[in-house]
């Protein structure tokens, strides 16, 4: 992780669970982010109105104000600010509604804080327009593609395949670090995270599926390559 791209970002938690907000801190200021938190809705929603943090996590079920009201109050405002969601909820449903009131990215718990670490980094890449062209709130497009993450779909050519979570996931962590190669084991962790227990040929089982679904040629990707030796890259223009 490259210090400047944390440097000097300032990262609002607002979360009433007090261990955790506290173990959200102490992760975040040992990544040079400054911190400010809330222990409920109201005063998340205050102090991001005051201070125009870089980024906000946010927790959904809050005292005073619950987060979906403080997200939509945020974009009613006009505050563009990348919103991630940590929530204990990970029903299919919770996910499309928080994306659709405007949601960045949706953290389900418990999850590893290096997972978020991750997800927080790729935020305020995007924010900073890191990605160009790539990515817009809920979509992405390269190529002939169109995906959807609320919609837990892709588009080619006028035709629609769905997605799994994993390869949901697992596209989204490729489209984070386009141009990049990617070692399995570190793609492993990202997107699998400690509690599950995949193989590396689990990430190629899913890479094949995803090329099948992105790709002209599923057999010459222009995508979605393989690095011999050390695993996979995704490339938007090829
Ligand atoms: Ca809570």
């Amino acid at each position: 992780m490259s210090p400047e791209s944390a440097a000097g970002a300032r990262v609002l938690i607002v979360e009433d669970e007090e261990a955790l907000r506290l173990a959200l801190g102490d992760a975040l200021r040992s990544e040079g982010f400054t911190v400010l938190e809330a222990e409920d809705g109201e005063a998340g929603y205050e102090l991001a109105v005051r201070e125009d943090p870089d980024l906000v996590l946010l927790d959904l079920m809050l005292p005073r104000r619950d987060g979906y009201s403080v997200l939509k109050g945020l974009r009613q405002d006009r505050l563009t600010v990348p919103v991630m969601i940590l929530s204990a909820r990970g029903e299919e449903w919770d996910r499309v509604q928080g994306f659709e009131f405007g949601a960045d990215d949706y953290l389900v718990k418990p999850f590893s804080m290096r997972e978020l670490l991750m997800r927080v980094q790729a935020l305020l890449r995007r924010a900073k327009g890191g990605t160009p062209g790539i990515q817009e709130r809920g979509r992405a497009r390269f190529g002939a593609v169109e995906v959807d993450f609320a919609g837990y779909s892709l588009t080619r050519e006028g035709v629609r395949h769905g997605l799994s979570r994993k390869e949901l996931d697992l596209l989204r962590y490729f489209l984070d670090h386009e141009g990049q190669a990617l070692e399995r084991g570190v793609i492993l962790d990202a997107v699998w995270g400690a509690d599950e227990f995949p193989t590396t040929r689990t990430i190629d089982t899913h890479v094949l599926k995803l090329r099948k679904k992105i790709e002209a040629h599923p057999d010459q990707p222009e995508f979605l390559l393989t690095v011999h030796g050390v695993g996979y890259k995704f490339v938007a223009t090829p």
